[in-house]
């Protein structure tokens, strides 16, 4: 018999320092007390300070990962982070099963500047993988390319969300951190399957540059629908989960600080 403790599956790219990547969505889901499992699309050299170099295995090798698990763990989630290529993208949409809680981190380019998805794998990312997902979890940035406009407001980020859920996710977070607003709360936007938006708000931390934020966040509220949570409710706890672990952060290296999961 397996043990009752609920088990989130992590497709995403590796930073060997620890701060974002599959390695803080490792963090994030044990402290968010699932199982975590991690398949690996990306291997980025990376540190603080930025990436210097990525190498992509053969698709067919991430086949074969996505087969291992596949085969033998029933998941109660699936969180997915980098994905770096088309052909990624292509490999994990026709391996993955149905009826799993797909939330997808639609990363695209990372704190520090660099590219982590090819321009030309964003029309793949609406067609292959958004349509599948349970939640999609862009940053302003990210929710102007797949909306395809400017977002300068609350009602900006409404008006792409409801764009982005026309892909056929069930749920949409447009995560507000970028967007400058007057009264130093950031605003996420939540676009639900109900149809109604909920406005999750936390205080800005002035805690300079940080990295690591999006992966963790999307990591929390996957383990969060994995344990069963609502979408209303997993959102807004691994929000307060994020909060504490940017407030409390550390300084592991020259560049960016990290999240203090625990
Ligand atoms: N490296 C990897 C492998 C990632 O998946 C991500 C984001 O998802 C990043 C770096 C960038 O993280 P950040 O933008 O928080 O620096």
């Amino acid at each position: 018999m397996t043990d009752k403790i609920a088990k989130l599956l992590i497709i995403a790219g590796s930073d060997p320092s620890g701060g974002a990547g599959i390695q803080a969505d490792i963090k994030s889901a044990t402290a968010n007390k699932v199982y975590a499992a991690a398949v690996i699309t990306s291997l980025t050299a990376q540190n603080t300070q930025g990436v210097s170099a990525i190498f992509n295995p053969p698709t067919s090798f991430l086949k074969a990962q996505l087969d291992a698990v596949f085969t033998d763990i029933k998941f109660d989630a699936i969180k997915i982070g980098m994905l770096a290529t088309k052909e990624i993208i292509e490999t994990i949409s026709e391996l993955l099963p149905k009826n799993i809680p797909l939330i997808l981190d639609t990363v695209m380019v990372a704190t520090s500047g660099d590219l982590l998805l090819e321009k030309n794998a964003v029309e793949a990312l609406k067609s292959r993988l958004i349509c599948k997902a349970f939640l999609v979890t862009p940053n302003i940035d990210e929710a102007e390319i797949l909306a395809e406009m400017k977002i300068k407001s609350v009602e900006d980020m409404k008006t792409a969300a409801k764009k982005i859920k026309t892909f056929g996710c069930k749920n949409v977070l447009i995560k507000g951190g970028h967007l400058k607003t007057s009264d130093k709360k950031i605003k996420n936007i939540l676009l639900a399957e109900n149809n109604r938006f909920y406005i999750i708000e936390n205080a800005r931390i002035d805690a300079k540059k940080i990295h690591g934020t999006g992966c963790s966040l999307a990591s929390a509220i996957a383990s969060n629908i994995a344990k069963k949570q609502e979408i209303v409710k997993a959102v807004k706890n691994a929000n307060n989960y994020v909060f504490k672990a940017i407030k409390q952060n550390l300084t592991v290296g020259k560049g960016s600080k990290v999240l203090k999961h625990y």
